[in-house]
């Protein structure tokens, strides 16, 4: 009970914390508190360790080069965080340190092999999309810049980087070994870049004559048409199911060594 109150009262005061300084909206501050207080509150300080390096490195890594992701409005990959994707990063990793206790250890591995993949896809956007030679990880025709499915070597590279990140940490709170977890981020980096260049909705604003994301656009305000995918698969469907992969790919990679 007491580590429940405490795992409460630090997520209370980080989740306002990120509201204050515009990380997250008031809807992502309480979705961020309660995926706090049960990864505090179950898995202790080695999961808010873990949480804590996808969560603070992602909210810094958004303030990188502002000027030149404007354009990333069209994508829907700005601004402060709402419940929404505060779930979509947060919600199998939530899951998967719940169920520990049912399901055992192997679900720690899990748990980091999910955030990993937050991070890995995080780390891609935020850094990738300084870079100006996004090409598709498809047809490898140069995409626009935020675009979804577009990925480039530098934005590969903090992929990799952000996974590593994770992983270590995982080693450093004894939650779980250094492969599995990396394999899981880098992995499901990757199938978030293939999931956004096939099912997730690709949309034309006919106002702009440019493509976007989001309906109505960002930018204009017009209603946008479909171009590509399927209608209910957005960014944050994408990266449910990126993070659900990432679990997925450590788990499997946790059982290989045994
Ligand atoms: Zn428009």
């Amino acid at each position: 009970v007491i580590q429940i109150a405490v795992a409460g009262l630090a997520s209370a005061a980080i989740s306002s914390l990120a509201y204050r300084v515009r990380s997250l909206t008031t809807s992502g501050a309480f979705a961020a508190f309660v995926v706090g207080t049960v990864m505090f509150g179950v898995g202790g300080l080695s999961a808010a360790a873990v949480l804590l390096t996808f969560f603070i490195t992602g909210s810094l890594l958004s303030r990188l080069g502002a000027e030149r992701k404007r354009n990333l409005a069209d994508w829907g990959k700005q601004g402060a965080r709402d419940a929404r994707q505060v779930l979509a990063n947060g919600g199998v990793a939530t899951v998967c340190i719940a169920l520990h206790s049912v399901a055992g250890t192997t679900l720690f591995g899990a748990f980091c092999g999910a955030l990993a993949a937050a991070t890995a896809d995080t780390w891609a956007t935020e850094i990738g999309t300084l870079s100006s030679r996004a090409r598709s990880i498809l047809t490898w025709r140069p995409v626009t810049r935020g675009e979804s499915g577009g990925i480039s070597l530098l934005g590969t590279s903090a992929q990799i980087a952000g996974a590593a990140v994770i992983a270590a940490v995982s080693v450093g709170v004894h939650l779980a070994p250094f492969w599995p977890v990396l394999a899981g981020g880098v992995v499901g980096g990757f199938f978030d870049s293939i999931l956004g260049a096939t099912a997730q909705a690709l949309r034309w604003c006919p106002q702009c004559n440019r493509r976007c994301e989001t309906n109505p656009h960002t930018a204009c305000g017009s209603q946008t048409m479909m171009l590509r995918g399927l209608r209910w698969i957005d960014n944050d469907a994408v990266n449910f199911l990126a993070t659900l992969c990432g679990a997925t790919i450590a788990v499997l990679a946790l059982s290989c060594r045994h």
